[in-house]
């Protein structure tokens, strides 16, 4: 369960309605159970059920279980696209483990509002799913415009370029160390954004292959073949 106080041995964690309904009535644990709880920064910690009721409850911390397992240093900028892809983007790379999460606008987007917490509420879920100790940060929506204005010096750019089909530049010499993934919305990249990301000193260009994917779907490609060849 992920909570999102400190933990710490003999620390007590209240429960908020939502978690005390799916601890007590979904799940029907009571006092006196355990169960494996997380907070994205301290571990995963074996904490005891001390007090169960129907609107909340108080877990008590035991004993760490597990350190706490960053992913590596990778963040996944993508353009968000309808509501139900954008969920399902954020939701695979959570569990794909990227570090950061950042929806962009970008010259063809379509969709301009996002609920960043909604998006939030996702990554947490899909941590929780596959038994992760962290929880990556979705970013509020932000030009990427402005982020290539301020890109940091020391993070790599894998930029999917789907007009670069057939002209497959690999990651296998590409370094190590700080990366970003960057897909485009539905329309594409404007030739404006192509060209001011091709002649980026931080850019790779990369291609998924000779079809042109759905976002989503090149999404998870593009963090598959990141793994692959760079992760851990
Ligand atoms: N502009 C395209 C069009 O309308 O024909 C479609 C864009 S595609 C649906 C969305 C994004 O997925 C692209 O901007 C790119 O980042 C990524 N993508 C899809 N297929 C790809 C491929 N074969 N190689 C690299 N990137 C790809």
């Amino acid at each position: 369960l992920y909570v999102a106080q400190e933990l710490g041995a003999g620390q007590t964690v209240p429960l908020e309605r939502e978690q005390a309904h799916y601890l007590f009535g979904v799940m029907r644990l009571s006092s006196g159970d355990r169960l494996a709880i997380f907070n994205g920064r301290d571990g995963e910690w074996r904490a005891e059920v001390t007090e169960a009721g129907k609107r909340g409850g108080v877990l008590t911390c035991l004993e760490r279980t597990a350190k706490l397992r960053l992913p590596p240093d990778l963040w996944l900028l993508f353009a968000p696209i309808k509501k139900a892809r954008t969920d399902f983007i954020v939701e695979k790379a959570a569990e794909m483990g990227a570090r950061r999460i950042v929806p962009v606008t970008t010259d063809f987007t379509n969709s301009e509002r996002l609920r960043q917490d909604r998006l939030q509420a996702h990554a947490i879920e899909a941590a929780e799913q596959c038994g992760g100790t962290f929880v990556p940060e979705v970013a509020d929506l932000q030009k990427l415009s402005h982020l290539l204005d301020t890109w940091p010096d020391d993070r790599n750019l894998m930029f999917c370029d789907e007009t670069q089909a057939g002209a497959h530049q690999g990651l296998d010499a590409a370094p190590r160390g700080p990366w970003a993934i960057l897909i485009g919305p539905e329309g594409g990249f404007s030739d404006a954004e192509r060209d001011r990301l091709r002649v980026a000193p931080f850019t790779h260009v990369v291609s998924l292959g000779p079809r042109i994917l759905r976002a989503d779907t090149a999404a998870v490609a593009a963090m598959t073949l990141w793994q692959a060849a760079l992760g851990d």
